[in-house]
């Protein structure tokens, strides 16, 4: 009815177009800008998208250049599997320890921080590949600002090593080559830099300006000249923020902990967050009652490029999902409980529209399969990035429609649901629970559970081919 009363004319004509794409929609409902867009060219209208009133709502005001101070740069680790991704991360992690400081990084929060000799500081995300990193991006989330690609040199530039570069280049994220095994005797790196100038990627040695290193995750050589070297790209873009105000940034991850609640690592990327601060975090919110570091100490605040995993927020934001703090709770409370409405409409508009329209009218026709999937993960940041990966298995014969997701393990509920939308269920590093097996059973209901991303991408994709119709 809104767009009737901004297009001045009768609802009914609205709604009869809608059907007329095969939606049943009702006055009070809610059209998604594809169908916006379609429904106002009928009538001779064009459409823009400007932001929505609930993001103009989050004054987010332009920094000073005089209030702007260096930060540390926010690497993502990339590359083919196999090609020593968390082998880097991992021994970053063990290896650099803050000056002055014992111990280690110990705990699991999605990104750290690690300190070089010289007192210059990197963020690394500790998801490793570009699905989650894409993931954020298709959330609209930019945080990385620069990509190690770690490619073995006893193997060669493969297809996920292409993917990893495609992928950085679209974000326009520089790229630091980590020429990776050089340990082994079969190690060929002036092969790989060979193969990265035949794509026009001229790395320094070669005479070109992308920067690169050859190193050994698994014993370390050349690691640190590595760091080095993302500093020196880092200092080219010259990465600066306000650490003087209301805080801003990115959800990495979240789940539920059975003792704590509700734990979500928030990389901090303007201003300073502090304990006690209202936080709004996609559909979420709640006051900051404890922040902990990747080494699990309690502080008090977190400014820059600083990854903190924080506690009392009402629920678990998305991989992803911004979050700002605001100076009024009940200013929070409200656009959260707005966000939540407006998802809730938009779900069952979209699970009506797949199911009752779009894919009874293609079964119809006789030339139309599709894959039910529920995914449940241990972390949000694995939900997602299978999501994406998933959703791109799409073709034109098979459509991947994932019915629910969620972090968590699965439950009875879960599988009643497959049962009733004939979904296979797919469980990464996490189990069914309770009766969930033996419901599953009695149901014929098929559940994988995968701890590699990768297992779970190929394993889809194989069954997928499995069902597509022979080619005539
Ligand atoms: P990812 O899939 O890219 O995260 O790769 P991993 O870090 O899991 O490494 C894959 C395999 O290569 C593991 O067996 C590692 O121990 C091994 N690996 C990684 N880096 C090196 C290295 O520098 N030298 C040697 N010899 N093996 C390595």
């Amino acid at each position: 009815s809104e767009v009737a009363t901004m297009m001045n004319i009768p609802v009914t004509q609205i709604i009869s177009a809608c059907m007329s794409l095969g939606m049943m929609v009702t006055m009070n409902q809610r059209l998604d800008a594809e169908t916006l867009s379609i429904v106002a060219d009928e009538f001779g209208y064009d459409v823009e998208f400007i932001t929505s009133d609930l993001e103009d709502a989050i004054q987010v005001d332009e920094d000073r250049e005089e209030d702007l101070v260096p930060r540390a740069p926010i690497v993502t680790v990339m590359g083919h599997v196999d090609h020593g991704k968390t082998s880097l991360l991992d021994y970053v992690r063990h290896e650099n320890v803050i000056a002055g400081e014992s111990g280690g990084i110990t705990q699991h929060i999605g990104a750290y921080g690690v300190t070089l000799d010289n007192g210059q500081k990197i963020t690394f995300l500790d998801t490793p590949g570009h699905e989650a990193f894409t993931a954020m991006r298709a959330r609209g989330a930019q945080v990385t600002d620069m990509a190690i690609i770690v490619v073995a040199a006893d193997d060669d530039i493969m297809p996920q090593t292409k993917e990893a570069i495609a992928h950085a280049q679209a974000a326009g994220v520089p790229i630091v080559f980590a020429i990776n095994k050089i340990d082994k005797p079969n190690a060929n790196p002036e092969k790989i830099k060979e193969g990265l100038a035949a794509m026009n990627l001229l790395v320094e040695d070669w005479g070109g300006k992308i920067q690169s290193h050859d190193i050994s995750a698994k014993v370390g050589t050349g690691v640190n000249e590595l760091l080095e070297k993302v500093l020196l790209e880092a200092e080219i873009l010259e990465l600066k923020a306000n650490p003087n105000k209301l805080a801003t940034g990115t959800v990495v991850e979240a789940f539920l902990d059975k003792g704590r609640g509700y734990v979500s690592t928030v990389l901090v990327q303007g201003g300073t967050l502090r304990i006690g601060d209202f936080v709004l975090a996609g559909r979420h919110s709640g006051k900051v009652k404890a922040m902990h570091d990747e080494r699990g100490k309690e502080i008090t605040s977190a400014g820059p490029a600083t990854p903190i995993s924080i506690l009392g927020l009402d629920g678990a934001p998305q991989a992803g999902d911004k979050f700002n703090v605001f100076e009024d709770e009940r200013e929070a409370k409200q656009i959260a409980a707005k966000r939540t409405q407006l998802q809730r409409e938009q779900s069952v508009r979209t699970q009506r529209h797949i199911t009752l329209d779009e894919i009874g009218r293609r079964i119809a026709l006789g030339e139309f399969k599709e894959l039910n999937i529920i995914l449940k993960g241990d972390v949000d940041g694995s939900v997602e990035a299978l999501t994406d990966s998933f959703q791109k298995l799409s073709t034109e014969e098979i459509q991947v429609n994932i019915i629910h997701k969620g972090v968590g393990a699965i439950t009875e509920s879960d599988v009643l649901l497959a049962s009733a939308s004939d979904a296979i269920i797919i469980g990464f590093n996490v189990r069914p629970m309770g009766n969930a097996n033996q419901i599953a059973e009695r149901e014929e209901i098929d559940i994988r559970t995968y701890s590699i991303i990768y297992d779970a991408i190929n394993d889809l994709k194989d069954a997928m081919e499995g069902m597509l119709s022979p080619e005539l």
